[in-house]
């Protein structure tokens, strides 16, 4: 299994399928001026099944969540899933993705095997999305989220990210939406992982704030932490429940102790936190004929390395070289 030094077992993967994207979030990338990977530093659709299928049989790996850079731009997406879908035993299946293109795709994708998606939407406000993503698709989005609600691929969770001075105030209304469409909202602390490393402090709005937002309208009952497991979610019950919200506050309340999560980049490299500043290359290992228990192997000893937290609270903190939308968000 993929053990660390600090007793934690990772069992949850996230690949990323591609570093491109069809939109430019403000605090993800920049307008222009990114580096994209080469054709051929990308894994291949059958590497990516490979490096899959031996966490899964060799290292206890049980979910298996495709993101990205944007995951539907990755042509061989279903067939990827499908064949994830096949391997014993089975790993749950999930996708984070920003919802554009999610219409035409969804059947197929659930067809194909997908268990779950969780969409990133940060406003409901079309010019508002337009500011943030700097792309007019915020139909599409909707759309896509409506799409992959009748195909079944739930329950479909919705990521929000809050920016001081574009959506701050929006989280009263993207709950009371959430609830009336049958989404699960959850919103992200803005972290340190843009690609041209412009975050700052002053702009991130906190948990402690948009929990304060949300219960000036609906009464919020925090879950037991015990429900919580490996989830970097706190989760409150809205109105007594069923429904509820999450937040991630992975910048003032990190939950790096109960981490499960070990990260595959699309160009073949392990990371054993999204804010390490190494990486370990599978790469080379597949392409130089390396056997599934070498591969194995240097996948445990790269996660063996993981550090205890993000750093994110030390004052010497470096944000990663890599951006969010090259390790896979
Ligand atoms: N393109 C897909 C999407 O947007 O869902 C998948 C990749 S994206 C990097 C994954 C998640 O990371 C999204 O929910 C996005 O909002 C979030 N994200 C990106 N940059 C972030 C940042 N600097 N801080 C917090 N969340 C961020
Ligand atoms: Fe693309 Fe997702 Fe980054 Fe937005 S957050 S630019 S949709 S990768």
């Amino acid at each position: 299994m993929l053990l660390d030094t600090y007793g934690r077992i990772a069992t949850d993967l996230r690949v990323s399928l591609t570093d491109r994207c069809n939109l430019r979030c403000t605090y993800c990338m920049p307008e222009e001026g990114l580096q994209w990977l080469g054709k051929p530093e990308l894994l291949t659709d059958d590497e990516i099944v490979r490096l899959v299928r031996i966490a899964v049989t060799l290292l206890g790996v049980k979910d298996v969540r495709f993101t990205g850079g944007e995951p539907l731009l990755r042509p061989g997406l279903v067939g990827i899933v499908e064949r994830c879908a096949a391997l014993e035993p089975r790993p749950k299946l999930s996708l984070t993705t920003n919802g554009v293109g999610l219409e035409r795709t969804a059947a197929a994708l659930h067809a194909a095997g997908l268990n779950r998606v969780n969409v990133s939407l940060d406003t409901l406000r079309p010019e508002v999305f337009q500011a943030l993503t700097r792309r007019k698709r915020h139909h599409d989005v909707l759309r896509g989220l409506e799409a992959a609600r009748d195909a079944g691929l739930t329950p479909v969770k919705v990521n929000g990210v809050l920016i001081r001075g574009v959506n701050h105030d929006e989280a009263p209304e993207l709950l009371a939406w959430a609830l009336g469409n049958g989404y699960e909202l959850r919103f992200i602390e803005q972290m340190p992982l843009d690609a041209q490393h412009g975050w700052q402090r002053s702009d991130m709005v906190t948990a402690q704030e948009i929990l304060a937002s949300l219960a000036a309208r609906f009464a919020l009952t925090p879950e037991p932490d015990a429900a919580r497991g490996h989830a970097p979610a706190e989760h409150w019950l809205v109105d007594g429940g069923p429904y509820r919200v999450g937040v991630i506050a992975s910048v003032t309340r990190p939950f790096c102790r109960a981490c499960d999560r070990t990260r595959l980049t699309a160009d073949g490299q392990i990371r054993n936190c999204l804010f390490a500043r190494e990486e370990s290359d599978l790469r080379g290992a597949l392409r130089s004929g390396g056997s599934d228990e070498e591969i194995a192997e240097s996948w445990k000893v790269a996660m063996w390395g993981k550090k205890a937290g993000s750093g994110l609270d030390d004052p010497s903190f470096l944000q990663p070289e890599r951006p969010m939308s090259a390790i896979g968000g």
